[in-house]
């Protein structure tokens, strides 16, 4: 027997600090855990619940899929990865998908189709331009093509091959651009870095810039895509076409599924160089069918347009109000710069709120990310930033020299 079996918290690996709540029931906003007490969901899996906890209409695909057909093969057909895939093709600038189970997997398929393509048309040339801050997933090669700080030093050797450039400043990525050069990778919101948006101007320049020197040009739209930016895609706010676009979270409402989209000129993989056990499997497809489905419901994305402005002018009014720096984003995907270093204390405050909790997430210690259901009301985002209040105030009170 094992010596830590006595608490089942210990049989984890310890890859994270978590707080003592189990969770054991979701609805729309709201997470309840093992004691009962309910929580305003406003990370909702980070940016993973599309439609919020446990819709009705995916627990009723899931249910209906799973007692039809869970998995052939990925060497098989399947209706619903056929019917998600036509879904993604016709409502977007792309011709061809490859479906993944994860948004690192995805990215790592971006990665080895620009390299395949460096292989075919620029005489092997693999490497690609990423950023600063940019987060690309926790595999060897997306660690490794993420400029997040502190990773540079872990799990040496790195996959070789990832400059990084700085967000919005062209000059940067023309500077690293040489003949062993073959795409630019970027995700036009970054999230993880804190909501940090890539300008129109900086994305058409990129654009013309990969153009004019045959490069490939890479969205990582893992946490902006599927509606969150109140478009389907946050490519279409910008007017910038990708070769190449990776989704995840979001696609599959909550279930683990992502894709690899292409242009069929770039869409260059030989049979062998790219799979998977359960990429495409017909169970994650079908929800995500459910999930494209409900986005292009006529209004949907309206209402995520207007939630989106709503959360911004709540937000905007907290920072005026309580002397904060504002509050940044796109859509349904938003942050507020605090002035201090608190936002890790304000989200634990929010969590331990009486009676019900507030669920937040601080990507950097200055900063409170929001990334609530695409269904959110306006009455959960007013009730959100009364929670928050109430949060602000327990840590002024525990720490009055230090100001939100
Ligand atoms: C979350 C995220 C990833 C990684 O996705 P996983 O499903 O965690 O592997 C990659 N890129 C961006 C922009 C993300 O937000």
């Amino acid at each position: 027997m094992s010596i830590v079996a006595h608490d089942p918290t210990q049989s984890l690996m310890d890859i994270t600090a978590r707080p003592d709540a189990v969770f054991v029931r979701g609805d729309g906003s709201w997470l309840t855990d093992h004691r009962g007490r309910r929580h305003l969901d406003f990370v909702q899996g980070w940016a993973v619940n599309t439609l919020g906890h446990c819709p009705p209409q995916i627990a009723h695909t899931l249910a209906e899929q799973a007692a039809k057909l869970i998995t052939p093969s990925p060497a098989f057909y399947n209706e619903p990865s056929l019917q998600l895939a036509g879904l993604l093709t016709r409502h977007s600038c792309f011709d061809r998908v490859f479906f993944c189970n994860s948004g690192g997997e995805a990215n790592e398929g971006a990665i080895k189709l620009a390299r395949k393509w460096g292989a075919l048309r620029k005489d092997g040339a693999y490497g690609i331009i990423t950023f600063g801050d940019g987060f690309h997933g926790r595999t060897l090669a997306t660690m490794s093509a993420s400029g997040k700080a502190g990773w540079d030093a872990l799990f040496e050797p790195k996959v070789p091959g990832f400059a990084k450039a700085r967000l919005n400043d062209i000059a940067s990525v023309e500077a690293l651009i040489d003949g062993n050069t073959v795409a630019v990778m970027l995700e036009p919101v970054q999230g993880e870095a804190g909501v940090v948006p890539a300008t129109p101007g900086f994305l058409r320049e990129l654009r013309t810039l990969t153009r004019k020197r045959g490069l490939l040009l890479i969205f990582d739209e893992i946490q902006t895509g599927m509606g969150r930016s109140g478009a389907l895609f946050a490519y279409q706010h910008f007017g910038v076409e990708p070769d190449i676009m990776t989704l995840g979270k979001g696609i599959g409402g909550g279930v683990p599924l992502a894709a690899l989209l292409a242009k069929e000129t770039v869409s260059c993989f030989a049979h062998g160089d790219q799979g998977g056990t359960f990429n495409g499997n017909p169970l994650m497809a079908a929800v995500g069918v459910t999930v494209m489905q409900t986005l292009l419901a006529p209004g949907f994305l309206d209402q995520v347009r207007a939630t989106g402005k709503h959360l911004s002018r709540r937000l905007a009014a907290l920072a005026a109000e309580t002397g904060m720096h504002g509050e940044r984003g796109l859509g349904l995907l938003r942050a507020l710069m605090l002035r201090s270093s608190d936002a890790p204390a304000i989200v634990e405050a929010a969590r331990q709120l009486q009676p019900v909790g507030l669920l937040l997430n601080a990507p950097r210690p200055h900063l409170l990310r929001f990334m609530p259901a695409l269904t959110v009301t306006t009455a959960e985002i007013d009730r959100m930033v009364e929670l928050l209040r109430e949060a602000l105030a327990v840590v002024a009170a525990a720490a009055p020299s230090r100001a939100a």
